[in-house]
């Protein structure tokens, strides 16, 4: 065999030999554990990019992951039988979808990034994200031609948590996927007042605790409206824009519970588009990490 040909699987073989390496050393970005490394689940593999932190989990982490793939209500995305979205009379959001139960693990892996700010947790968490965005898109495009988002709108924090945590959770997941996948990020909400721990709420203080806790920021809504108007049709000041389709917009938040804050958000986004424009069809989605 010819040297030079030797000397090039040599290096093959020392390369392959050199990923396998650092691959067993590189820790897990959930538990921090040099563990064995899961073989990734194939869905995943071909849905996320190959340098995707979820597809660098250990064994522990990557099996610890209660993913939702049965839908039992088709509005708010939740794996079991729904009396929330029964009693519900009418929604400004058309519906939710999340990626995960709010289980253990998950309730711990949350934690640590919200409230000790671990940005380790950021991206594998941003990665089961998508998945739910990716698991939407595809229910939609069998429904909807054509379809894409306008933009992806983050639940936001108040002023106060915001100043208590750094930053916002929502926003961080959400700038991640609109990064990837090319929609632009639009913070069109404000949040007047951060709310009780849910948790320590009854259902019913849960849902009363949220009215009047969004508000769209209407300057924001107003040159969000006139870009999309610019881009969508050719304007012209005798012939007024006729909109072709819908605004499509996307709700992202971390958790849903009762599905009352993304009802609000949804609604404020209504009232402000509906009083500017109240020609353009507005379409709302939501999208959430967890659902509880
Ligand atoms: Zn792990
Ligand atoms: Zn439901």
């Amino acid at each position: 065999m010819p040297l030079n040909l030797i000397t090039g699987s040599i290096r093959r073989i020392a390369g392959r030999l050199g990923d396998l390496l650092s691959e067993a050393h590189t820790p897990c970005p959930i538990c921090q554990l040099t563990a064995r490394k899961s073989a990734p689940d194939p869905f995943l593999r071909s849905a996320l990019p190959r340098d995707a932190k979820l597809l660098q989990l250990c064994r522990g982490c990557a099996s610890a992951i209660p993913w939702i793939t049965n839908i039992a209500c088709a509005v708010c995305g939740r794996p079991d039988p729904c009396p929330d979205c029964r009693r519900r009379s009418s929604a400004h959001f058309i519906l939710n979808r999340s990626a995960v139960r709010y289980d253990d693990a998950i309730r711990e892996w949350l934690a640590l990034f919200k409230y000790r700010g671990d940005e380790r947790l950021v991206r594998p968490l941003a990665d089961m994200l998508d998945i739910a965005l990716i698991r939407l898109d595809h229910e939609l495009r069998n429904r909807l031609p054509a379809h894409r988002w306008d933009a992806i709108i983050p639940v936001p924090v108040s002023p106060d948590r915001l100043m208590e945590r750094g930053f916002n959770q929502a926003e961080k997941l959400a700038s991640l996927l609109c990064a990837r996948r090319g929609v632009p990020l639009a913070e069109l909400l404000i949040r007047t007042r951060h709310s009780e721990k849910k948790s320590l709420q009854s259902r019913f203080a849960r849902l009363q605790s949220v009215d009047g806790l969004f508000t769209a920021d209407p300057e924001a809504v107003s040159l969000f409206i006139s870009e999309w108007l610019s881009r969508g049709t050719a304007a012209s000041p005798n012939h007024p824009p006729v909109p072709q389709r819908s605004i499509r917009l996307l709700i992202v938040d971390d958790i849903y519970t009762t599905g009352s804050t993304i009802e609000a958000c949804a609604a404020a986004l209504h009232e402000a588009f509906d009083s500017q424009a109240p020609r353009l069809p507005l379409d709302i989605y939501a999208i959430t990490l967890a659902r509880s």
